[in-house]
């Protein structure tokens, strides 16, 4: 028998399968042309990063408009760095996030034919293939302790030579197949490496969907591609899964370019067609100190975990919407002329990502969110701000459900209009812009503002005259252009000017305008200088609300 298949059955001794049966056991995937199929393969290390819902929702989105799968695969080979449970909460968020899997590892089950989607399952599948590399001479066992490899490294650094493990400095490539089979017949520890026949000299040529041609110098390290747990690296499990669960597009962070080299190498020695990637570049920040544009970091910056954002309760489909003017940088100016089309009619494009990596704005998230909560019907906002309460502030949830019509109707205030008002970004601003219109809410709230914001160039006496004087007259019946008119009335009766340029061209004949007017009745009816529109408040509050709280107001004003 020959040298390299009797290393290879020592090493794998029940290994029986071949690539060729795994070939059959996945076989190429039925769709249609141009379909893509991507996936999102985390690793289970702790929290949904901004960045990646960013990268998983292109993928998603390409998988999607073509027709394509797409997948997530859970790349738990690194069980040192593993977080208990939290495979499970990144599906559990993008789910949150509507981002929903056609197939591979689902949170708490796996689905699909191309299984198993979980790494640590697949010893199996990454065994053929290493099995099927040192029997063609292309893998080889490796003795070399980590201190070795230090060694090594200390001593290259020392004589000004590249660092790794390649050509002469890959040492076990010089043991020769009897002395490897006696070592680890003597229970000596051991790593497998790829042979690699690459030159340093050597440019490649590759096609990024997004960076486009790029030239690379060929690969020649000869890395580790299965550790000593038995487990493989990642080269060697992307080369895998990639390839028997038929990605099209690779779509991953750029901080995988470098390798890419080594991917090539791995592909073309097994005879697998080298899938499309993608590098996509990461999402930076604004260094707060030093002004500088740096990664987003999971350390450093709230921002990086996705769950700040839901906790703030900024509303998911804004968020989406803002990753989407990330990934492509003509979907404002699409979103501009399609204001009420669905976020996922507009049709994402490699061509249109920047090869740099895009800014990440809460400004621009705050205004985007802002604009698409004004946008929905009062049902909409209603019920999306009830499952936020219900999840992250109980006692907004117990304030709605006091009386859910009730908020309805507040939430409807200058909605399904032309111009609808922008008043919240997040649902957490709503509790307190609306505390007023609850009566035991609107007394604490009284209660906890010793001095009420009226305005000091009106007397107290005028004040009173103008809160009396609407209680006998106010007029509601008519909608609100009448009752406005009749507000006017009541101030010019008072000596109040019915507009402000009628005002500032003679101050001195006047108390104020109109709109003191309005303020002093807006403050006595919600404590507060800003709220929105004041004839919705007095429709949703009621006459009878309204009428106890303004005389309320004269006895305090009166004290
Ligand atoms: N598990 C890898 C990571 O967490 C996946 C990279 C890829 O998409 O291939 O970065």
């Amino acid at each position: 028998m020959d040298d390299n298949k009797i290393l290879a059955d020592l090493i794998f001794p029940n290994i029986t399968k071949t690539i060729e049966d795994l070939e059959k056991e996945y076989p190429k995937r039925n769709l249609p042309e141009g379909a893509m199929v991507t996936r999102f393969a985390p690793s289970p290390t702790g929290f949904l990063h901004s960045g990646s819902l960013y990268t998983t929702l292109l993928n998603w989105r390409l998988a999607k408009q073509s027709g394509g799968i797409f997948y997530i695969r859970l790349e738990d080979t690194d069980q040192k760095r593993e977080v208990e449970g939290s495979g499970k909460e990144l599906l559990d968020q993008l789910k949150n996030f509507g981002i929903e899997p056609d197939e591979g590892y689902l949170g708490d089950h796996e689905e699909g034919n191309y299984g198993p989607y979980i790494q640590s399952k697949r010893s199996e599948i990454y065994d053929v293939v290493i099995k099927h590399l040192i029997e063609i001479g292309r893998a080889y066992p490796c003795f070399c302790t980590a201190e070795d490899v230090e060694d090594t490294r200390r001593k290259q650094e020392r004589n000004k030579f590249r660092p790794g493990y390649y050509g002469r400095f890959a040492t076990c490539r010089k043991v020769s197949i009897e002395e490897a089979i006696e070592r680890i017949k003597n229970g000596e520890s051991y790593v497998l490496r790829f042979k690699s026949m690459g030159n340093e000299e050597n440019k490649i040529s590759v096609v990024d969907e997004i960076k486009g041609k790029l030239e690379l110098t060929e690969n020649d390290l000869d890395i580790v591609i299965r550790k000593s747990d038995g487990l493989p690296t990642y080269h060697l499990a992307h080369a895998c899964d990639d390839h028997f669960m038929h990605t099209t597009h690779v779509i991953r962070g750029e901080e995988w370019l470098p390798s890419l080299p080594i991917h090539v190498e791995l592909f073309n020695t097994l005879g697998f067609e080298l899938p499309k990637y993608a590098h996509v570049a990461s999402v930076n920040k604004i260094d707060q100190e030093n002004g500088t544009k740096r990664k987003l970091s999971k350390r450093k910056d709230k921002e990086a975990a996705v769950s700040y954002f839901l906790e703030q309760g900024y509303p998911k489909s804004g968020f989406l919407e803002y990753l989407l003017t990330l990934i492509n940088s003509n979907y404002e100016a699409w979103r501009d002329v399609n204001p009420d089309a669905d976020k996922y009619d507009f049709t994402v494009t490699f061509e249109k990502m920047g090869v740099d990596g895009p800014l990440f704005d809460v400004l621009k998230i705050d205004n985007i969110c802002k604009d698409r909560l004004s946008r929905l019907n009062k049902n909409q906002i209603s019920e999306l701000a009830l499952a936020w309460a219900n999840e992250y502030d109980t006692e907004f949830a117990s304030l709605i459900n006091r009386d859910y019509e009730y908020f309805t109707k507040i939430m409807n205030i200058e909605r399904e209009i032309e111009k609808p008002r922008k008043d919240y970004t997040r649902f957490s601003d709503i509790k307190n812009s609306i505390m007023f219109f609850y009566d035991d809410l609107y007394e604490d709230m009284l209660k906890n503002t010793p001095v009420l914001p009226f305005n000091e160039n009106i007397s107290k006496e005028d004040t009173i005259l103008v809160l009396k004087t609407f209680l006998e007259r106010n007029k509601m019946d008519e909608g609100e252009s009448e009752w406005f008119n009749n507000l006017k009335e009541i101030g010019s009766s008072l000596g109040f000017a019915t507009n402000n340029k009628e005002y500032k061209a003679n101050k001195e004949a006047y108390k104020g305008h109109i709109g003191d007017v309005a303020q002093i009745l807006r403050i006595a009816l919600t404590t507060k200088t800003q709220t929105p529109n004041l004839f919705n408040i007095l429709e949703i509050l009621g006459k009878d609300k309204y009428e106890y709280r303004i005389n309320n107001m004269i006895n305090i004003i009166s004290k």
